[in-house]
């Protein structure tokens, strides 16, 4: 998609599950959930749906918080599929 106010090419911008800003992707911890649990795709190899979190203190610290509602909401996607 073109866009001429970019300056930096073909970066992808990604956003931070946490705090919702909006970030060039190399700069952000990318993970997937798996059977219930986490795994971060530090090396960037895996080529599932991903979502991204900021490497910061503030957004670590909330995501065990993202995680327990992205469980539930999985439990209830999978209860109302039924
Ligand atoms: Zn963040």
């Amino acid at each position: 998609m073109p866009n001429k106010n970019s300056k930096a090419g073909h970066q992808a911008i990604r956003t931070c599950v946490v705090c919702k800003k909006k970030s060039v992707q190399t700069t952000l911890m990318s993970f997937f959930l798996l059977d219930g649990g986490v795994v971060f795709d530090l090396a960037r190899k895996c080529q599932t749906r991903k979502h991204y979190l900021c490497p910061q203190q503030e957004c670590v610290e909330l995501f065990p918080k993202w995680l327990k509602r992205q469980r539930t909401k999985a439990f209830l996607a999978m209860g109302a599929a039924q």
